[in-house]
């Protein structure tokens, strides 16, 4: 198995109900290392382009006005198969349908409000991070 990347966000649903902690503890103890993190509040230009994929679904301005609402973590997640277990350790999109024990199931308040991002590829996990992060904020 490779040590890979991930990116992660922190939505503003969880950092309004100071989950930061209980969630950054969920990574860990599944074997991911976060080894960059910074809080900061979206723009709306920053929104809409890192979602620009989902620009023509209905949800797309509801989804941008809701992760501009609050502060959010971001993060870059390491690990073996960082991206895929990532996946594992959110859960679902909607938390009706997210397994027991994941940060979704457990947190999410709603399928837009659902408390977590995670890329869902290690192309898009580059993207995302380089989106985000210098290379030099960046410490494994
Ligand atoms: N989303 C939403 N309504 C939907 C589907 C998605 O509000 O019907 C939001 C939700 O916050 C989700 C994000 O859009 O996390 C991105 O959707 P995607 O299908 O990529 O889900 P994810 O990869 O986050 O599980």
């Amino acid at each position: 198995m490779a040590v890979e990347r991930t990116f992660s966000i922190i939505k503003p649903d969880a950092t309004r109900r100071n989950l930061t902690g209980k969630i950054n503890a969920r990574f860990e103890e599944n074997g991911l290392r976060i080894v960059a993190q910074k809080r900061l509040w979206m723009s709306r230009q920053q929104a809409e382009q890192f979602y620009g994929v989902h620009k023509a679904r209905p949800f797309f301005n509801d989804l941008c006005t809701f992760m501009t609402s609050g502060p959010v973590v971001v993060q870059v997640l390491e690990g073996e198969n960082a991206v895929a277990k990532n996946r594992e350790i959110m859960g679902a999109t909607n938390p009706a349908n997210a397994a027991a024990g994941t940060i979704r199931k457990d947190f999410a308040e709603s399928i837009e409000a659902n408390s977590v991002h995670g890329s869902d590829s290690p192309e898009n996990a580059a993207t995302e991070i380089a989106y985000f992060f210098a290379g030099t904020e960046i410490v494994g």
